[in-house]
Order: structure tokens, then sequence, then C-alpha cells
């Protein structure tokens, strides 16, 4: 007979589907140094991103801030697979303390509540908190949005509206560049800072780039 869930098994189902987003209660990980900024990824106000609890593509309505998966994996960087083991289980944040894989109700009163934001981890008068704040004004996700709908919805779409997404996914890309030259900072880092790039964004909302001697061109994309 199979046994009744009422507690963890262990198993690491829950790691592999996908990691955590974190909460305010979190940032004592990052104070602490437990999570640095290369196991962090920002998911930016309006983005198309995939929620695990709810079990569907959702438009973010605030910023979020989750670990990172490992490459070309949905399980957590922290899973360890030949354990089935958290590498960080006793600092594990606060989604992973409460998700009940039998029951989930906990953990949907919590993971919309309270949620961890770059503002909460960067110093409001910092350069770094500047240079994020003047991404987030160039580049957000909604007038992405609003273009992107515009573009797809035209057979010959307006010359504003493609030269305003270019725009957009070369200021994107230069700040990036602009700030790994002055620091150093790796990508990793980078996709912390200001999430990940249009050019790996854009396909969720319809569209991929293509980069050309004449500048970015957008082809529409299957959904
Ligand atoms: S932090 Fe640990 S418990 Fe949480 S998803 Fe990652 S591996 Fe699993």
């Amino acid at each position: 007979m199979e046994k009744e869930k009422n507690k963890c098994q262990r198993c690491g189902t829950c790691c592999r589907k996908g990691p955590p987003g974190l909460h305010r209660e979190d940032k004592r990980l990052y104070e602490q140094g437990i999570l640095q900024k290369e196991h962090l990824l920002t998911l930016r106000r309006e983005e198309l991103v995939r929620d695990n609890v709810m079990d569907r593509t959702i438009r973010l309505s605030e910023e979020m801030i989750r670990i990172r998966s490992k490459r070309h994996e949905t399980a957590c960087i922290f899973f360890d697979g030949k354990t089935s083991g958290c590498q960080i289980y006793e600092a594990r944040p606060l989604e992973c303390r409460v998700l009940e894989c039998w029951d989930v109700n906990k953990i949907r009163r919590v993971y919309a509540t309270d949620r961890l934001a770059r503002s909460d981890l960067f110093s409001p008068d910092s350069a770094i908190k500047q240079i994020v704040d003047e991404h987030e004004e160039q580049c957000s996700y909604a007038r992405v949005a609003e273009l992107a709908v515009r573009i797809r919805a035209n057979a010959e779409p307006d010359r504003p509206d493609l030269e305003g997404l270019a725009g957009m996914v070369g200021l994107d890309l230069g700040m990036r560049k602009s700030l790994q030259d002055r620091t150093g900072a790796e990508n990793l880092v980078l996709e912390f800072l200001f999430g990940r790039s249009l050019f790996k964004t854009l396909p969720g909302f319809g569209l991929e780039v293509r980069e050309t001697e004449e500048g970015y061109r957008f082809l529409k994309t299957d959904r």
C-alpha cells in the first residue's frame, strides 16, 4: 500500500521542478553571503515567466528575485542530484521551508507576498541603484509589451515601433557591456542586476531578435 504523504520524504522532486522565489525574510541570506549575486536571477515587473506554483505562464505584477536553475535544467542550483539533498538545507529560503508537496495551500499563501526586490538589497544612493533604475526606466517590460503587441499585429509594422524596440534592445545590451567593462561583472551577476537580456526574453512576447548589418530585426514567432 502506498504510504500516506504528510511529511517531506526528501525525494527532491520539488527542487528538480524549479528554485524558489525570495522574500524579504530571505534578505539575511544575502547579507550573510550564503546567497550571492551569481546565485540569483531577477525577473522584472511585467516580464512573462513560468509560475510553478500556479502551473502557468504569468506576467509579473511586481519584480521578484529567485535562485537560479542549473544550466539547461529546471533544478535549483543548490540541489545535489547524487544525494537528492539541498546544499544549503539549514539556511534554505522561506518558500523551501513552507513547501509541503502534499498540501500546497501554505506555499500559495506566502509565495506572492513580501517578495524581495533589488531595491531591498542596494543602498538608496548607491551608483548601482541608479544604474539599475535607469535600465528599468529605459527598458521596461510595460513598453516592450506595448511595442511587441503592435509589431505582431501589423503585417507592415510602423517604423517608429520597430526603431523603438530595436533601440531598447541596443540600450539593454549596451548598459550590460558598459558595466561589465568597468567592473568585470560576470554575465550571471549582470542577470541579477538587470534581469535577462531582451534578446533572451523577447521570444516570450512572440518576437525573435536578429542582429544584422542594418541593426536589430524582429521575426514573429509561434508562441
Ligand atoms: S534551496 Fe535547497 S530546498 Fe530550496 S529548491 Fe534549492 S535545493 Fe531545494
